[in-house]
């Protein structure tokens, strides 16, 4: 069983019909890319995985680690281990870095109450120590503001933010590298593979397919709200899909 099934899910904003059959499988432990041009519906798939309202999922559904969780409500899909890195960071910018990074407590409280109805188990927070190995940049400027931090500093944090969420199992990257200078683009694509290395599954969504590309075991080509590619990285890089991609 994959980790991660989206078995022919339709995704509506409204009445606009945006996801039109999208399937998708992910293997624990692997990464996985999924590509597109803008408005292919990358951020759609993500948002209709994570349970995140706007769009909503009129047929089809969506299974993690063993249950459907195609109607669970935001917060237990987060709970119940999909962490979610939104296109365009979305930091308390008047906090501090470390404060940033504390305000995951929310959502611990959240989980315990989670745990206390679903008489889970689960595994604890990536604690901020541990964080500040994997990014430490972050160390370095813990008491700044986040708001005033690089684009790519802000990156870092914003996934790290995500790491401390409990019981991890799945995390996706919107589009991590957007904006970022060249350089910064490899500083945060090492922070991925090293989040990779250590054994969590990813889900990568980019337009920047060579980065991608670099990352991946596995691609998926979304255009106009249907997969219309999918294979391994090696595959990928034989198959001319130019007219879905920005190369
Ligand atoms: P990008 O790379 O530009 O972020 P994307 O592949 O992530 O693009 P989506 O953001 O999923 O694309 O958008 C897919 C389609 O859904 C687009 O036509 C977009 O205009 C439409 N759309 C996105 N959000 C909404 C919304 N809240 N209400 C209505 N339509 C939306």
């Amino acid at each position: 069983m994959s980790l991660l099934e989206v078995d022919d899910i339709h995704s509506y904003y409204g009445p606009s019909h945006i996801l039109r059959g999208v399937t998708m499988e992910i293997e624990e432990g692997e990464v996985a890319t999924l590509l597109g041009r803008n408005g292919a519906g990358k951020t759609t798939t993500v948002r209709s995985i994570a349970g995140t309202e706007p769009p909503e999922i009129r047929s089809g559904a969506v299974r993690f680690d063993g249950n459907d969780i195609t109607d669970w409500p935001a917060d237990d899909i987060a709970m119940g281990g999909i962490g979610v890195v939104p296109e365009g960071r979305r930091l308390f910018t008047e906090l501090t870095v470390e404060e940033n990074l504390e305000m995951s407590k929310i959502t611990r409280g959240k989980w315990n109450t989670f745990r206390r109805r679903s008489n889970g188990g689960g595994s604890a927070t990536m604690e901020i120590d541990e964080l500040y190995e994997l990014f430490p940049r972050l160390e370095e400027r813990k008491g700044q503001k986040s708001g005033t931090l690089s684009g790519g500093e802000q990156q870092m944090l914003s996934i790290a933010r995500t790491l401390r969420l409990p019981n991890l199992k799945l995390l996706m990257l919107d589009e991590p590298t957007e904006g970022l200078a060249p350089q910064i683009v490899q500083t945060v694509s090492e922070s991925i593979r090293r989040i990779s290395d250590q054994g969590l599954t990813v889900l990568l969504i980019e337009q920047n397919v060579r980065e991608a590309m670099k990352l991946a075991d596995r691609g998926f080509v979304l255009d106009q709200g249907e997969i219309v590619y999918q294979g391994t990285v090696e595959e990928l890089e034989n198959e001319d899909l130019d007219e879905y991609l920005v190369v």
